[in-house]
C-alpha cells in the first residue's frame, strides 16, 4: 500500500469529503491510502492503522461496509486506545465530521 499525506485542502479536494484518511482500492494496482497530514501525531498514527485494517480486510468488497468500519475502529482500539478515542473526539467536536457521518448513516456512502 502506498501512503500519501494531505492537507485537508487536498483532501476536500480530491474526495470533496472531509476524510481524515481514505483508502483507495484501484484493482491489481497496490491500494492507496490519503491521510490528512495536519492531524495531532497520535491521531494520524491511529487513523494510519485504520486505514490499514481497510486495506487488509475484504469485508468491504463483500458489502458489509459497516463491520468493515467496525473492524477497522477495533484495530485502532486495540493499537493505541487512547489515540482512538482523540480520533472519535476530534470528530464529534467537529461539525464537518458529523455532517459526514450524518450523510453516511442517512444516505449511505
Ligand atoms: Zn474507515
Amino acid at each position: 500500500m502506498l501512503v500519501i499525506p494531505v492537507t485537508k485542502a487536498e483532501m476536500l479536494d480530491k474526495f470533496q469529503k472531509p476524510y481524515y484518511g481514505y483508502t483507495q482500492f484501484q484493482g491489481k494496482l497496490q491500494p492507496i491510502v490519503y491521510i490528512r497530514s495536519d492531524l495531532p501525531k497520535r491521531v494520524y498514527e491511529s487513523v494510519l492503522v485504520h486505514e490499514t485494517q481497510h486495506v487488509n480486510d475484504n469485508a468491504f468488497l463483500d458489502g458489509r461496509v459497516w463491520y468493515w468500519e467496525f473492524r477497522a475502529y477495533k484495530a485502532q482500539a486495540k493499537a493505541d486506545f487512547i489515540g482512538m478515542l482523540q480520533t472519535v473526539w476530534m470528530s464529534l467536536t467537529d461539525p464537518e465530521r458529523i455532517k459526514l457521518y450524518l450523510k453516511r448513516v442517512f444516505i449511505r456512502f
